[in-house]
This record gives structure tokens, C-alpha cells and sequence, in this order.
């Protein structure tokens, strides 16, 4: 059966890092539902404006809003073979929904779920920054930027708002209330595949494609 392949973990795993390289290597579309808010809230529509509220605060963005966007975004005919999920789902109302809206389509939701240690997330967020031009994310110490600090293609290097260490801290008391308990959820269901988000970007990346085989074969 064709897959959904959802990367789970904490902010500042690696899951952007490493989702959009799986989503280049099988050819099958990245969705994530934070970069879609980013732009809304970057274009300043409403939806953008409701989400900002929460965005900026650390907080979730209610259920109902997401559900909605990832509605509209699986109906494109670019994921009838499969697709790859960044932070979608983060709570078990989404994910119930989201089983509904992959089942109509033919697809099987799996996760790989980045597990990276508490005392590490803080550290990471707050190194990270991201590109204005095409979006490519760096890490100041794990995956360092050229050394004139621009990005490869010459875009200019920012750091999210979100990931100021207060807003850091928010985000990890709701991903601990909220998104972790998914990893019970898709483990009775025997969905989840666990990696060890430790080390540099290549060598999760190569646990990543392991976790991908199993996935293969199960
Ligand atoms: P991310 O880029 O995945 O870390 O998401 C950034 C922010 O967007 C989160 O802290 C939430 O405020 C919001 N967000 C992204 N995805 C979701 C989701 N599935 N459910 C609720 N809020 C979300």
C-alpha cells in the first residue's frame, strides 16, 4: 500500500532537515503544516492573522484549522503516491482525522519518530536558522552555513520568532502534553518506527533511510 510518511518528534528534531530530504530522494510532495501557516502569516491573510496568535506564543493552532489545511492539501492530485508530513499530525484528534482523509485516498499513515533528548531541543532551536529565498535550514553548530553566512543560493540566513528560548520552552511543554502522546498511539497501532535524532544530519539521515527499509518490508 502507498504511504503517508509522518515525521514525529520535537521541535528542533531534524524533522524538516531530514523530511525534505526523503521527500527529494522518493519524489513524493513535503507537506508541512507550519510552513504553510509561515506563508499565511507572511502574506498576512486571516488565516495567517488567527494563526499567529498561537504561533507566536508557542502554542498549537486550534485542530479544526489544520485539519482543514491538510484537507485541501492531500486532495492535489500530487499525492495520490504517497506523501511525506511535517508536524501534521501533533495531537490524536488530528491524527484520528487524518487516518479518515488517507483511507479515502488509498494511503497508509507510518511514522518515523525522531527521538532526540529533552536538554538537546532548546540547544538546537535556538541555533537554528532558515533561508528567506529557498527556505534551506541550517544549524549553526550541526550543519553550519557558508562561512560568509548567506545560504548557498545567496539567500539571506533568519531565525524563526518561534524559536526564541521562551517560545522554545512553551513549544516543548506542549509537544510533551499534546504530540507525545502519538508515539503510544501509532506504536499499539504498529506504525512507529523510532530513530535516534542524535549526531550530525548525515548520520540521522542514514538511520532515517534504515527506519525507511523496515518500513519497506513491513
Ligand atoms: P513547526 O514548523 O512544525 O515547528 O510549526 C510551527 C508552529 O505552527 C507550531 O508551534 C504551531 O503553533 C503551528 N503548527 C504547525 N503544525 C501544527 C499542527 N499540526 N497543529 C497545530 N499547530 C501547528
Amino acid at each position: 500500500m502507498k504511504k503517508a510518511i509522518i515525521f514525529l518528534g520535537p521541535p528542533g528534531a531534524g524533522k524538516g532537515t531530514q523530511a525534505t530530504m526523503v521527500s527529494q530522494s522518493i519524489g513524493v510532495p513535503y507537506i508541512s503544516t507550519g510552513d504553510i501557516l509561515r506563508s499565511a502569516v507572511k502574506e498576512g491573510s486571516s488565516l495567517g492573522k488567527k494563526a499567529n496568535e498561537y504561533m507566536s506564543k508557542g502554542e498549537l493552532v486550534p485542530d479544526e484549522v489544520v485539519i482543514g489545511i491538510i484537507d485541501e492539501r492531500l486532495n492535489r492530485g500530487d499525492c495520490k503516491n504517497g506523501c511525506i508530513l511535517d508536524g501534521f499530525p501533533r495531537t490524536i484528534v488530528q491524527a484520528v482525522s487524518l487516518e479518515n482523509m488517507l483511507k479515502e485516498k488509498g494511503l497508509e499513515p507510518v511514522v518515523l519518530f525522531i527521538d532526540v533528548p529533552d536538554e538537546e531541543v532548546v540547544r538546537r532551536n535556538s541555533k537554528r536558522r532558515i533561508c528567506d529565498r529557498c527556505g534551506r535550514i541550517y544549524h549553526l553548530e550541526t550543519n553550519p552555513p557558508p562561512k560568509d553566512g548567506k545560504c548557498e543560493c545567496g539567500g539571506f540566513l533568519y531565525q524563526r520568532n518561534d524559536d526564541r528560548e521562551d517560545v522554545i520552552r512553551e513549544r516543548l511543554r506542549v509537544y510533551r502534553e499534546k504530540t507525545s502522546p502519538l508515539i503510544d498511539y501509532y506504536t499499539k497501532k504498529n506504525s512507529l518506527f523510532k530513530v535516534n535524532g542524535s549526531g550530525s544530519v548525515e548520520e540521522v539521515h542514514s538511520r532515517v533511510i534504515s527506519a525507511l527499509k523496515k518500513i519497506d518490508k513491513a
